[in-house]
């Protein structure tokens, strides 16, 4: 119930580390350039990975409450539309400084809500910084085109901003993937409604407090909370026209699917089971430390996690060093000194990972390194579970038909780099892709066979940055990822191409007769 929690707690009093949560408040939700207290009936307890230790409660909006986001929304996009481009650039500038000088304090609270280590959370605020800062370029990525297609007629492109647009965003990157929209959406003249996740929103309200600060109109920005009933409203509201999500197949599918039959534009990424592919001439020691790095950095939770390793002929020899080197990270508290990775978001991610792991077990594999079990000593309460290591997989085994989303390196040998691309290919997720090869010919083979989205050659995690767009592949993606987030496609979902066809005749007309044929 709403009364138990004491107070709504402002952005600028977030806690910073485990020990500040004296009181838990709640969270606020964010419009009209103003934190609110939500009326809601229902709540949703946010508790840190690390403890469990309640930090937070999220509201599930109400009606009313999303329906006067929407009005903000509707309200400030006639204004801001207009509004010159220069002075969205300078709004931009101003942003991009502020999360800069608040990046620790981003960061503290991912660690705090998400539990991924602090250094790593200052590369999910970085990376999401750098889509801000590409969008200062706006005044050039705008432009659009002109055709002089007869002495006295021309062609012209321009892109307008198409309204009122949503985001949807998982819990693994909180602050990144608001960025990937944020900056786009409105730097292009529309006005956002964002629904962080309901597990982690903390980052967005801080990135909402600083674009107030940046000068933003009001209700250029809108931030609302809840899961599937804030997710049905904004599929349903007819005033939203697009929508960008980011997380699991299961939600992003049924987004994708009646969002586009509402007539919406859909950017839908969904989820992934992304290979390493060690051919035996690579640089051996680059190879399985990338991989290491990859599979288990933030707890295997990010889309780009090298969850699925691919062996190809001797390499196989080398799994019981990669567990070794697995075995040397050092899972604590995301605040500790020296931790690699943190704990799972939830002790039902727990549950399912660990019941993963026993599957394989059970199907026959060889549990290399495993990491159930495992408890910090500061933090015996936490959703951990240790670098695991899963040998002699096999295509149809539970541990490698699923996404993961943990720790957990499952590992499969093949003779041939064929093989190897054979066994990629079938895989129904088409998100990234590593291999770790010297030979310059076996690197343009994979890289032109492969149906990945995103290809890293000696590179494990290999995210474009924002200049490029994030271009994952068949199931990883809706809608075949016709439409995707960030970099020249980015400005492309969030923009409508008008063109303009002219004709300034320097005569008369002298024909007093309309022709009706199709003009020429
Ligand atoms: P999730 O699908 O559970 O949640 C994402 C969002 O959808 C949240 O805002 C949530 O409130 C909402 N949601 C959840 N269930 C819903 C339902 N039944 N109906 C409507 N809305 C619903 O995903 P998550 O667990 O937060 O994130 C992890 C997943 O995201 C993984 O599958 C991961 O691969 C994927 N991911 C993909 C990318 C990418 O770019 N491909 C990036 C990050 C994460």
């Amino acid at each position: 119930p709403a009364g138990e929690a004491p107070a709504v707690v402002m952005p600028d009093e977030y806690p910073t580390d485990h020990t500040q949560i004296q009181s838990p408040g709640r969270t606020p939700y964010f419009v009209d350039n103003q934190f609110k207290d939500s009326k809601a009936t229902s709540w949703i307890d946010l508790h840190d990975p690390a403890t469990n230790n309640l930090v937070t409660r999220v509201p599930q909006s109400t009606d009313d409450e999303l329906k006067a986001a929407v009005e903000s929304a509707k309200k400030a996009f006639p204004t801001w539309r207009a509004t010159s481009l220069l002075h969205r650039q300078q709004i931009m500038f101003k942003f991009v400084a502020l999360i800069r000088q608040h990046w620790d304090r981003l960061a503290a609270n991912i660690t705090l809500e998400q539990g991924k280590t602090l250094a790593d959370a200052k590369g999910d605020v970085l990376r999401g910084l750098q889509v801000a800062e590409t969008a200062c370029g706006i005044t050039t990525q705008l432009t659009g085109e002109v055709l002089e297609v007869a002495k006295d007629m021309e062609t012209r492109s321009y892109k307008e901003p198409l309204g009122v647009v949503a985001a949807i965003c998982p819990f693994n990157f909180p602050a990144m993937i608001p960025l990937w929209s944020i900056p786009i959406a409105t730097v292009t003249g529309n006005t956002l409604i964002l629904k962080p996740s309901e597990r982690d929103p903390g980052a967005a309200m801080i990135l909402a407090e600083l674009a107030r600060d940046s000068g933003f109109p009001d209700g250029v920005i809108n931030v609302v909370h809840g899961s599937a009933k804030t997710v049905d409203f904004i599929i349903d509201e007819p005033a939203i026209k697009a929508i960008s999500f980011v997380g699991s197949n299961k939600a992003g599918e049924y987004i994708f699917t009646r969002g586009s039959a509402q007539g919406k534009r859909v950017q839908a990424n969904l989820g992934a089971k992304n290979h390493a592919a060690v051919v035996p001439d690579c640089n051996k020691n680059h190879a399985l430390n990338a991989i290491a790095g990859a599979a288990f950095g933030a707890a295997g939770q990010r889309c780009m996690a090298l969850s699925a390793l691919v062996m190809i002929g001797e390499t196989k020899d080398w799994l019981p060093e990669i567990a070794e080197r697995a075995k040397q990270l050092n899972v604590n508290g995301g605040f500790e000194k020296g931790a690699d990775l943190g704990p799972l978001i939830s002790p039902q991610a727990k549950e399912r990972i660990e019941s993963i792991i026993t599957s394989a077990e059970e199907e026959g594999a060889t549990i290399l390194l495993d990491g159930r079990g495992y408890k910090p000593e500061k933090y015996p309460n936490g959703n951990w579970i240790g670098p695991t290591v899963i040998a002699n997989v096999k295509p149809h085994m539970r541990c490698y038909t699923e996404e993961i989303f943990g720790p957990v390196l499952v590992c499969i040998n093949v003779p041939t780099i064929e093989d190897a691309i054979a066994l990629i290919n079938a895989n129904e997720y088409g998100n990234g892709v590593a291999i770790f090869t010297r030979s310059g010919s076996t690197a343009t083979r994979f890289q032109k066979d492969i149906e990945a989205g995103q290809v890293g050659i000696n590179v494990p995690i290999p995210v474009p940055l924002p200049m490029f767009s994030f271009t994952g592949n068949k199931k990883s993606v809706a809608g075949g990822g016709a439409n995707t987030f960030y970099g020249k496609a980015g400005i492309g979902f969030y923009t409508q191409t008008k063109t303009v066809t002219s004709l300034w005749r320097s005569e008369d007309v002298l024909a007093t007769k309309a022709s009706v044929e199709m003009p020429t």
